[in-house]
């Protein structure tokens, strides 16, 4: 994406992983080749392929502010271990060097925000020193919402993502770094969080604010833009499936037409763009800048 500004207010992203293809069967679950060709005209090119392949992808959102830098969502990360997950075990990219590129050296970052605590949303929270993992950003804040880490501590091994909590959310919190609040918690005037539970029960929204520009860094309340057409295609690690449904719904409704930019965590690139009614229901307009 190009970098967006919104009054005293700049977002970029850094991508991990993609543009990735993903069979829509396997993650939009009821999903179909013909719904699917109801909303060609603004899926394709950029998010689905003549082959009905999803276009996706992983990145990590870097909003600055006058007085802060905050990382939204934090990818996979290196040198983890995730069983099944080819793709995402042993990772090595260069994402820290893209990251300070960004602007957001690890040592100038202020606050991490994991929207929610699945294994593509916490990786970089920690890096591997000496065999130990340790926070990435040693003078960040790292927020969460307590919701989410209470139904986290209460998962056990073998569940999924609780690996990815062991090696990258607790190590964070034992350092001190974590600071646990409300899903309403307000970084700074202009910035602050909103509830977005449903994929997660404690899911939250970074919501930006500034000289009348809005934006929404709505993690994964939604994977694809084929969702904004079809709200009601879950996909399988949807903790409330008929929560998220609703919870998509009520986003489409609160946001459509009000020109406020919506930065989900996978849409693939630009990442960012507009929600719009179309007929009875919403479509995807993205945004490749002014
Ligand atoms: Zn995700």
């Amino acid at each position: 994406m190009k970098t967006l500004t919104l009054g005293n207010i700049t977002i970029s992203n850094v991508v991990e992983m993609g543009p990735m293809q993903v069979d829509h069967k396997y993650l939009l679950l009821g999903s179909t080749q013909e719904a699917l060709d109801r909303h060609k005209d603004w899926l394709m090119p950029h998010f689905l392929t003549p082959e009905y392949k999803l276009l996706m992808s992983i990145h990590t959102y870097v909003v600055r502010t006058k007085r802060h830098t905050i990382l939204v969502d934090m990818c996979f990360g290196n040198n983890k271990q995730r069983g099944a997950n080819a793709r995402a075990t042993n990772m090595n990219t260069p994402f820290l060097e893209n990251l300070a590129k960004a602007g957001a050296p690890a040592d100038k970052v202020d606050y991490v925000l994991c929207t929610h605590l699945h294994n593509d949303h916490v990786g970089w929270n920690t890096k591997l020193q000496n065999g130990t993992w340790v926070p990435t950003f040693p003078n960040a804040q790292y927020l969460m919402s307590k919701k989410e880490y209470g139904y986290w501590s209460a998962r056990k091994e073998g569940d999924f993502s609780y690996d990815s909590f062991v090696d990258s959310v607790l190590p964070v919190v034992e350092a001190g770094k974590a600071l646990f609040v409300e899903s309403d918690f307000v970084i700074e005037d202009e910035v602050r969080l909103e509830p977005a539970a449903g994929h997660t029960p404690g899911q939250v929204a970074l919501k930006v604010n500034s000289k009348k520009k809005e934006a929404v860094l709505c993690g994964d309340l939604m994977h694809h833009p084929a969702q904004i057409g079809e709200p009601d295609w879950n996909i399988p690690y949807d903790v409330d499936p008929a929560g998220t449904r609703q919870a998509r719904r009520d986003f489409f409704t609160k946001y459509a037409d009000t020109g406020t930019f919506v930065l989900p965590a996978h849409f693939s690139d630009p990442t960012v763009g507009q929600i719009i009614s179309k007929g009875s229901g919403w479509a995807w307009r993205a945004y490749f800048g002014d």
